[in-house]
């Protein structure tokens, strides 16, 4: 089982398996890998105002959101709550990037129906070239503190990891 059943993401027992392959076939052809972490912000707060059905129903549009915006090569995981990783093959830092600020932009457009409300959420976003000689789990830390560091100076960014 490896599909997420509410988003429709991929788990993460998908990710060991999909990484080993990424990490491969870069390595082969000396192709560029690069990974994006993201999080819901406040996304609690949705919870607690509206319900955890409402909170259900925003991760559902936020992973409908992020799919239509990426390419098909691209991998989308839920790897916890409301916390997603992306692998981006052939994208260099500076193509990884623009990917996120797109899928930014996409998810702060969203309008959202709960109840008689239609609510805007945003989500923060950590990037880094994976480092080919590092195990995926060195990479995901690398990108969750530049994910830190977009939450702690405001979220609703995008930071790039600089080792
Ligand atoms: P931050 O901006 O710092 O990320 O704040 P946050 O509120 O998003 O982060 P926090 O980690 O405090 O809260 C995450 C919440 O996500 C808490 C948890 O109840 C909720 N959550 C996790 N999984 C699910 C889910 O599958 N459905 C719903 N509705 N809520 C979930
Ligand atoms: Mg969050
Ligand atoms: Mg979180």
């Amino acid at each position: 089982i490896i599909t997420d059943r509410l988003t429709g993401a991929k788990n993460r027992n998908y990710l060991n398996d999909i990484s080993k392959q990424l990490f491969s076939s870069a390595k082969r052809n000396d192709t560029p890998l690069s990974l994006i972490i993201c999080d819901i912000d406040r996304f609690k707060n949705i919870n607690d105002t509206y319900g955890h059905f409402a909170g259900d129903k925003v991760l559902v549009q936020f992973s409908s959101a992020i799919e239509k915006t990426l390419r098909a090569e691209d991998v989308f995981i839920r790897i916890g709550g409301e916390e997603f990783v992306i692998l981006l093959p052939y994208n260099n830092l500076d193509q990884a990037m623009v990917t996120a600020e797109r899928l930014r932009k996409a998810i702060n457009e969203l309008s959202i129906h709960v109840e008689i409300d239609k609510i805007t959420i945003s989500a923060s976003f950590g990037v880094t070239q994976i480092n080919l000689k590092k195990d995926i789990d060195n990479n995901i830390n690398q990108a969750d503190i530049a994910l830190y560091e977009a939450k702690r100076s405001g979220r609703n960014k995008v930071v790039v990891f600089k080792g």
